[in-house]
């Protein structure tokens, strides 16, 4: 017969099982990713993205999803992500402007030290919201919208100032060479000097007020690929209010083509900019496979 006791103890190694998982649960911080609207695949990105950062163990992630272009106001009246709920926020959205009041709740999220991460085309957006040109530092625009930001030969960062120089583009896709231009920031430490990205679009004389910004790492954009024959900004971060704001322009997503996020360097990349753009801090290792001379594309 099974006596009292052994159901107290049953039932109390249940409870021990039930509070451990609650505590694992609790542990994990909080991601949103927005997306629904991109001039890029943005729903051949989005799982994978959402796959590698739940992988780490270190997130649970949420997707928001606004309605497609051209919708009446009704179906935006159903967007309204509770930013609050959150630890970080991924922008994988490039598209139409979002109603004033989420615009105004991302903004205060970030400002009340909520972490903000912008993906490849999401800096392409929201040019005429002045919070997010300040958030997001640099913007695929125009030269006569703002500075330019780029790192000399010599480590030195040159401000071209708006008018000058030339605005946002970008020559063919190809493999390039990624220095770290700050290898004391919890990101980068730990990365090599250089690694080899996988096959991405090297996004050149991108421009805003580049406020407070701390560049990560940079790429040479070669003149013979199509670039500008100088060091231009492959990840960086900007302070807004006390939250912090991580950007990398890496990571072009085209049909079913998605080389570029699944290039192990990138991962890392994402994953810890996630982290840190929500704790300050970063736990995750980098693996074994991250890139060196040569290319690494994830399993
Ligand atoms: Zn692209």
């Amino acid at each position: 017969m099974f006596r009292l006791g052994n159901w107290i103890l049953v039932l109390g190694l249940f409870a021990l099982f039930a509070i451990d998982s609650d505590a694992r649960a609790a542990d994990k911080l909080k991601l949103l990713i927005i997306d629904g609207q991109n001039n890029h695949n943005w729903a051949a990105m989005t799982p994978p993205m959402k796959a590698t950062l739940e992988k780490t163990g270190r997130f649970t992630v949420d997707v928001a999803t606004t309605p497609p272009a051209k919708q009446p106001k009704e179906a935006w009246d159903k967007f309204r992500p509770q930013f609050a709920k959150y630890d970080v926020v991924l922008s994988n959205y490039n598209g139409e402007s979002w109603p004033d009041d989420v615009n105004a709740s991302l903004a205060k999220f970030v400002r009340d030290g909520g972490g903000l991460v912008i993906i490849h085309a999401a800096n392409n957006a929201f040019g005429g919201w002045p919070e997010w040109n300040q958030m997001i530092g640099l913007g695929w625009r125009d030269n006569k919208f703002g500075d330019r930001v780029t790192v000399d030969d010599a480590g030195t960062i040159v401000r071209t100032p708006k008018g000058e120089g030339p605005g946002a583009g970008h020559g063919p896709q190809h493999e390039f060479v990624v220095k770290t231009r700050d290898a004391g920031h919890p990101v980068t430490k730990g990365m090599p000097a250089e690694w080899l990205h996988a096959r991405d679009e090297l996004y050149h004389g991108q421009r805003g007020p580049a406020e407070n910004m701390h560049i990560l790492a940079t790429a040479f954009s070669a003149s013979d690929k199509g670039g500008t024959g100088t060091h231009e900004p492959m990840i960086w971060w900007i302070p807004f209010g006390k939250g912090r704001v991580f950007t990398t322009v890496m990571g072009h997503a085209m049909g079913n083509d998605i080389t570029a996020i699944r290039c192990t360097g990138f991962q890392s990349v994402m994953n810890r900019g996630c982290e840190w753009a929500a704790t300050g801090k970063v736990t995750l290792p980098l693996p074994e496979s991250f890139p060196t001379d040569k290319v690494r594309i994830a399993e």
